[in-house]
């Protein structure tokens, strides 16, 4: 007689293997997939990837609950209501105050992004929804936010998901190596949500709540929450970061009075936002942007020690810079800097340069004698004692004139109006720089903070061929007038367009001629100008393509300049989405967003 053996079932593995992590390790040293695994537990694509790599969500409160807070802070109006309910928030005990730091700044992970963008997020919204794309990104068009499409399309009968299972999951996000992966495990977090929850994961994906407060809100609403000062909290926020500052509250006022700034503590570095004119206040210092390393330079009585832009101790591997840094004015000083390449006449190389440092050994010698390594300082933080993090800018570099010698400090001049600060910038890039660095002389440095008190400004990179979708009124004496355009790339084989972005500095003749041209392509019209039939092809450049929820290209061109008029071209040749997606790509090829090079 034949005897049928059939495999045990997934209970079963689990009752003899004694649990759910145990029975999928056994399962993935079977040489199951993950996706093998779900059909034989049932579990949901995510927890299955999370218990794969031995990781269970410990926190069983359920989602549904974060969610009415932030429903309530969405509706509520007032600063002072969002704060009450973010203290309430913060009050609850079901939640570790970690976690409720992150979930209140919508920040999940510790990396910059969570790896998964508004591309991923419409692919998995349409697995999850078992729609096409295509009608997923048409009813993003209709409402501007994956959130929203995520409520309306997506959505479990009822709520199951925990804490632990979305925060783990979004944490899992940027460490998994293939889209298809993020793509699977963030439409199996949505298909287990219900609509209110799907529309809360997708936010804390993207990092937007879109709950209209600020990183202050949510400071305070801590200090309330735990009866500590404001102030000490903002301090401590400011040395540590926001969420390891707010992180740290919990540990009550006498850890957080012990939060100094000191030499040896690395400090969040401030960064800057990519240049618009009307951003600029004049009087402003402009600096060289060197195409270094960022060097957060500590030294006390003989002791030196740096750190890279993320923290990672650099005293060991450049020696050269010890002497440097040894020899500053000051019995103790924090400094912040680039480390750069400089070639045997002293002027920089780029950062490609500093890389070659890491040949191996014997090679060493050779790159060595070409290629000096030194640092060009444009910050000081701290000075004999004292904290210099709250003194305006014009005060700090006083004092950095004190401490380092002039051939370590960066190239600066100050501008008056905006001719000083082209001519300037055109001389930073014929003597090789990447850029120049614009400051505000009365700003305080904001550790840790994106902020456009420094304004990085680098030349234009490719072109794109764009059509005009929508012309926009003007305002003010350009009222009346068309004077901004909506540009749109197209689909690579279907006849559609997506919107990239808004460019504004065509020339006033131009302007005039085409405004003919503009009232003959409307289809009709809104409040902000017309819209019109593709007709219309511009080439312009841009500093960097973003991604971005507000253009339906799921990406943006920063600061888009007006190059020409291209009549020569129809709306079939201008450049599609899929060019986009790459240079997108092509721009952080150099800095992986994973693997900083560390020299
Ligand atoms: P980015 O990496 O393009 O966002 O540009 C900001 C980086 O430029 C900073 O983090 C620094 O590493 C670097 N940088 C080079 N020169 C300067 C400067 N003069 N001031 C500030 N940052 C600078």
């Amino acid at each position: 007689m034949v005897r049928i053996v059939r495999p045990p079932s997934f209970e079963a593995m689990r009752e003899e293997l004694g649990g759910t992590v145990r029975a999928i390790r056994y399962l993935v040293e079977a040489g199951y997939t993950t996706d093998q695994i779900v059909r034989r537990s049932g579990l949901p694509y995510h927890l299955v990837e999370l218990y794969k790599r031995g990781i269970v969500p410990a926190n069983r409160y359920p989602f549904r609950e974060v969610t009415r807070y932030y429903d309530r802070i969405a509706t509520v109006r007032s600063k002072r209501g969002k704060k009450t309910v973010l203290v309430r928030f913060f009050k609850n005990p079901n939640i570790d105050f970690a976690t409720k730091v992150r979930l209140a700044l919508g920040r999940i992970v510790e990396e910059r992004t969570t790896g998964v963008g508004p591309a991923v997020v419409e692919r998995a919204i349409a697995f999850a929804s078992g729609r096409g794309e295509g009608q997923v990104r048409r009813v993003f068009i209709d409402y501007g936010d994956y959130g929203e499409v995520a409520y309306l399309l997506c959505g479990a009968a009822s709520p199951r998901i925990t804490v632990g299972e979305v925060c783990e999951a979004i944490r899992l996000l940027p460490k998994l190596r293939r889209i298809d992966e993020r793509v699977m495990v963030v439409s199996s977090l949505l298909r287990s949500s219900v609509n209110v929850e799907a529309r809360y994961v997708v936010h804390l994906i993207l990092q937007d709540l879109k709950l209209g407060f600020h990183e202050a809100t949510v400071i305070d609403a801590v200090s309330e929450a735990l009866g500590l000062p404001p102030e000490l909290v903002r301090q401590v926020c400011a040395i540590k970061g926001i969420s390891d500052g707010l992180t740290l509250a919990v540990d009550g006022r006498a850890v957080l009075e012990g939060v100094k700034l000191r030499p040896g503590e690395f400090i969040r570095p401030q960064l800057a936002h990519l240049y618009e004119p009307d951003k600029v206040a004049f009087p402003c210092r402009v600096e060289w942007k060197y195409d270094g390393s960022r060097l957060q330079l500590h030294k006390w009585g003989e002791t030196v020690v740096f750190f890279s832009r993320r923290g990672i101790e650099k005293s060991k591997t450049l020696p050269e810079v010890m002497p440097i840094i040894k020899g500053f004015n000051a019995q103790s000083c924090i400094v912040d800097s680039e480390v750069v390449a400089l070639d045997r006449k002293g002027r920089p190389l780029s950062f490609q340069y500093m890389l070659k440092r890491t040949v191996p050994r014997e090679l060493k010698e050779e790159v060595f004698r070409e290629i000096r390594l030194s640092i060009k300082a444009f910050d000081i933080l701290y000075l004999n004692g004292e904290s210099l993090m709250d003194k305006p800018l014009r005060e700090r570099l006083r004092f950095l004139g004190m401490v380092v010698p002039d051939e370590y400090q960066a190239t600066a001049a100050i501008c008056g109006d905006e001719l000083e600060l082209m001519d300037f910038y055109q001389e930073a890039l014929r003597q090789g720089l990447e850029g120049i660095i614009v400051k505000d002389l009365g700003s305080v440095y904001e550790a840790g903070r994106r902020t456009y008190t420094w304004l990085k400004l680098k030349p234009e990179r490719d072109t794109v061929d764009c059509v005009v979708v929508k012309a926009l009124y003007g305002k003010g004496r350009r009222a009346g007038l068309y004077s901004s355009f909506e540009l749109a790339v197209r689909h690579p084989t279907e006849r559609k367009l997506f919107t990239i972005g808004r460019v504004a500095n065509l020339p006033e003749g131009l302007l005039a001629s085409i405004a003919s041209q503009i009232d003959r392509l409307k289809t009709g019209e809104d409040r902000e100008g017309a819209f019109v039939r593709p007709g219309i092809v511009l080439e312009v450049t841009y500093q960097e393509i973003e991604r971005a929820k507000e253009y339906t290209s799921g990406y943006a061109l920063r600061v888009p300049k007006f190059v020409r008029l291209r009549d020569d071209k129809t709306v079939e040749e201008i450049d599609t989405v899929k060019k986009i997606e790459r240079l997108y790509e092509l721009q952080y090829e150099r800095f992986p967003a994973k693997e900083l090079p560390e020299f």
